[in-house]
């Protein structure tokens, strides 16, 4: 036999193995997408509508019936219709006895109902096993085949069975269910499509706070205090100047604010001698966003990056170099290299650079197809130490900045230190008190409290 007739064996399809027939309620948009899948991965698709003309827009495999008659063709049925039409559906109870019925709808807003709408279909059609699924997957990724973003359906019932039988179409789809247990999970799953980045909010609000608070602070000690004092006009400097300011400052506050929770944490921990009570409500909210935290921190300092590489071809950098030079040639005068100076620079750039290559690793490993491929203790590692790592070198490197005018009075404008000098207060606090807890007399009994010890035992033998 030759190669290719092998192939052609391999690829005729298994009769054994036929799909058992889906039907679907509805023409609408999710309808036809769901149902163009659904033969694409081999399952006959019954549809039922309130009109039984087929158009072009209709999978023309599919067969297009009445309610009544597409219902009794399948063990299945998908209700691809807008919750207050449901009421269609009381009439056709007893066709739908015993049959499972998915609920795929969502709401416009979330907690719109008192009861979900899986729940509520559960209750026009007592005999039928309601399962909610497909809710979180759009039409138009099913259609389009770019279902990389929701590839997880979130399945719920309260029957087993029908659960199981809903999963293996899920499965067959090339997606992958999430069992996330009863029908009174339905609420939940049908409010994850709108919610609008909940995760996210903290992080974004508070680099909003930041970037409003830095830019009005560097905007008076460089633009407005020169020119009061010299009158010169730096406004300019508010397009890249205080930007390149604002992003390495917000990077390093954020990048330290990941890392603040656990330190926290652990000094809350010691402090009650139990892991067993729960932490309060903002510690356990900002402990959940900590990854989103990290990335925003990134975001800022890959821009810090960006800003930093335009510097030389800056018109103000290109005119302060080349006045300098012509300064020195009229005086006849050159300076002599300042070995100090070059060592403070060159050490600001390499733990910058050092800093930013260790910043990256951890976003990478912070997706999760990088994550769900190392196991826990490999993720901890990189998170924990090497991020306790990158968060050294970045404050190094803006202590480095500073040079040699870090912490003199001399650089002080109205009183105000230098914008950097703020931003090491929070990541140089997570630092010391890091370095504390490390200490045996602390670190001994925290690492017992991880593993269940107890100061005082809650329920003692
Ligand atoms: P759609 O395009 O408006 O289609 C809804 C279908 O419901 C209509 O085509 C119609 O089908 C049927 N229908 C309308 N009024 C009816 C009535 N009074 N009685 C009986 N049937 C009626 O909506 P869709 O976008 O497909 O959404 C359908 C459901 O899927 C919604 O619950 C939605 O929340 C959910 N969903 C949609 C998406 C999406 O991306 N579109 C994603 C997830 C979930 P016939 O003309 O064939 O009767």
């Amino acid at each position: 036999m030759n190669k290719n007739s092998s192939n052609i064996m391999a690829l005729a399809p298994n009769t054994s193995n036929k799909r058992e027939t889906v039907c679907i309620f509805g023409t609408g948009d999710f309808g036809r997408a769901l149902g163009h899948k659904l033969i694409q991965s081999g399952y006959p698709v019954v549809f039922g509508s309130r009109s039984t003309q087929t158009s072009s827009l209709i999978p023309k495999d599919a067969e297009v019936l009445s309610h009544a008659e597409a219902a009794q063709k399948a063990a299945i049925i998908i209700i691809a219709i807008q919750r207050q039409h449901y009421n269609f559906l009381t009439p056709l109870a007893e066709i739908l006895h015993g049959k499972v019925l998915v609920d795929i709808s969502n709401n416009l807003k979330i907690n719109q109902y008192p009861e979900s709408n899986a729940e509520y279909l559960a209750q026009l059609v007592p005999g039928a096993k309601v399962v909610k699924a497909f809710n979180t997957v759009s039409a138009w990724a099913l259609q389009s085949g770019t279902l990389d973003a929701s590839r997880q359906v979130f399945v719920c019932g309260d029957d087993m069975e029908a659960k199981q039988m809903v999963m293996d179409i899920v499965r067959a789809l090339g997606l992958t269910p999430l069992d996330q247990g009863s029908l009174l999970a339905a609420q939940e799953i049908e409010n994850y499509p709108l919610q609008l980045f909940p995760m996210w909010k903290f992080p974004i609000l508070l680099s909003l706070g930041l970037i409003a608070f830095f830019f009005f602070y560097c905007l008076i000690r460089d633009v407005i205090y020169p020119y009061v004092y010299e009158n010169k006009d730096y406004s300019f400097f508010i397009a890249i100047s205080i930007a390149n300011r604002i992003c390495p400052i917000l990077a390093l506050i954020l990048l330290a604010l990941v890392y603040l929770p656990g330190v926290l944490a652990a000094i809350i921990q010691l402090y009650r001698g139990t892991k067993y009570r729960r932490f309060p409500d903002w510690l356990d909210k900002w402990m959940l966003c900590r990854k989103q935290l990290g990335l925003v921190a990134l975001a800022f300092a890959s821009l810090h990056v960006l800003y930093t590489l335009v510097i030389p071809i800056r018109s103000f950098v290109r005119w302060r170099i080349s006045s300098h030079i012509i300064s020195q040639v009229l005086n006849n005068k050159t300076e002599p290299l300042d070995t100090t100076n070059a060592w403070l620079s060159d050490s600001y750039l390499a733990l910058g650079i050092l800093g930013f290559f260790l910043f990256v690793l951890l976003g990478i490993t912070s997706l999760p197809s990088v994550s769900n491929n190392v196991n826990w203790r490999e993720f901890r590692f990189v998170q924990s130490k090497l991020g306790y790592l990158t968060l050294v070198l970045c404050t190094a490197h803006t202590m480095v900045y500073g040079g040699k005018w870090f912490l003199s009075p001399s650089s002080y404008r109205w009183y105000l230190p230098s914008a950097y000098m703020l931003s090491l207060i929070i990541p140089c606090t997570v630092l010391v008190v890091k370095f504390v807890l490390v200490f045996p007399c602390l670190d001994k009994p925290l690492t017992q409290i991880r593993q269940g010890w107890e100061r005082n035992p809650q329920y003692s033998e």
